[in-house]
């Protein structure tokens, strides 16, 4: 097992979803963290992060930085989401390798699997087709960086490693409306709804794509127990290995929210992938499995999302 105590550990991205889950979550492991933030180093710039790292020398490094965005986002951003996430991954992992970090986490995303790839989706399904071409772009540099974990281990037996999550949701999402992923995008809809009284609220698609979605707090708990498990060039999967349609997802967000109106579908709008769910064997094989219900995680994202103050849910702040 790997011991995270009395390490320096650096959560790449503290601020995002999944790097504010992990800084919770490495809070009862007894090491130091480390936070670099914006104005310490832009992470898409080699010189700003090779200094960062010479200056603070982590052991370890979970690498969750990334420009990240729903559908809408990767259609319409899609420089940005190539560009970033390329440089990102490049700056952090060759730097690892040069200051001699002892592991390093590196997060890829469901959508770097083949559009038709088979259900559920085992590890081996990685470039065995065509990607879907609404996040194309995401999904290639995701790629990049599972691939520069895998060639920095064979030539210089760095131990780099690679989650391969499914669609999260939870706390710290981003529920700025257009840019977001479904969950986010359609808990603040249907809030707003039913807030104002609204008679009908539309959501994007036909409300048919099947996806698995994994509560923000799972993951990290499923990645402090990769990180100490595991060490191979493979991409882990990281899922509860069930899944729900978008309308079956719509029927709990309404419930949670209390909304009383209708929902009408929008099939004018991309639905993106058919189907996405992991196979999560790997991680079960591991002795881990998620501990939150969809429900449940659900319900948690929605009493933290009413705590927030307007400005920041809406992106303003
Ligand atoms: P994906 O899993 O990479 O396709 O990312 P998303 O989380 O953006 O979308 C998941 C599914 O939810 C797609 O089938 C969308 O068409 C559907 N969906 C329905 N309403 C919305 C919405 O308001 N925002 C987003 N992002 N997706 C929506």
């Amino acid at each position: 097992m790997f011991e995270l105590a009395g390490k320096k550990i650096w959560v790449a991205g503290h601020r995002g979803m999944v790097g504010s889950a992990l800084m919770r979550r490495l809070q009862t492991e007894n090491c130091t963290l480390l936070e670099a933030g914006r104005q310490q180093a832009d992470l898409r710039r080699q010189d700003e992060v090779e200094r960062w790292m010479d200056k603070n020398r982590p052991d370890v490094i979970f690498l969750a930085a990334a420009t990240v965005g729903g559908i809408h986002a990767n259609s319409t951003r899609p420089a940005e989401f190539i560009y970033d996430n390329l440089m990102i991954e490049a700056n952090i992992i060759n730097s690892a390798y040069k200051t001699g970090v002892s592991k390093l986490l590196f997060l890829g995303s469901s959508c770097i699997y083949p559009k038709f790839a088979k259900q559920p989706i085992t590890e081996d399904e990685l470039l065995a087709g065509p990607l879907e071409p609404t996040n194309q772009w995401y999904a290639i540099a995701k790629i990049a960086g599972i691939k520069l974990c895998a060639a920095y281990r064979r030539q210089y037996g760095c131990d780099f490693i690679s989650a391969q999550p499914t669609n999260l949701y939870g706390i710290n999402d981003n529920f700025t409306g257009l840019m977001s992923h479904v969950i986010p995008a359609l808990m603040r809809r249907i809030h707003e709804a039913k807030l104002e009284g609204a008679s009908e609220v539309v959501v994007w698609g036909t409300g048919t794509p099947r996806r698995e979605f994994l509560f923000s707090e799972d993951l990290a708990d499923g990645l402090v127990h990769l990180i100490q498990h595991y060490s191979d060039e493979v991409q882990v999967n990281l899922g509860c290995g069930d899944d729900v349609t978008i309308r079956e997802l719509v029927d709990l967000i309404v419930e949670v929210v209390g909304y009383k109106g209708a929902v009408t579908y929008d099939s004018s709008k991309p639905d993106g992938t058919p189907r996405k769910v992991l196979d999560v064997s790997i991680m079960k094989n591991m002795g881990w499995s998620p501990k939150v219900s969809l429900k449940q995680g659900l319900e948690e994202t929605y009493r933290w999302f009413l705590a927030q103050p307007h400005e920041q849910v809406r992106g303003l702040a």
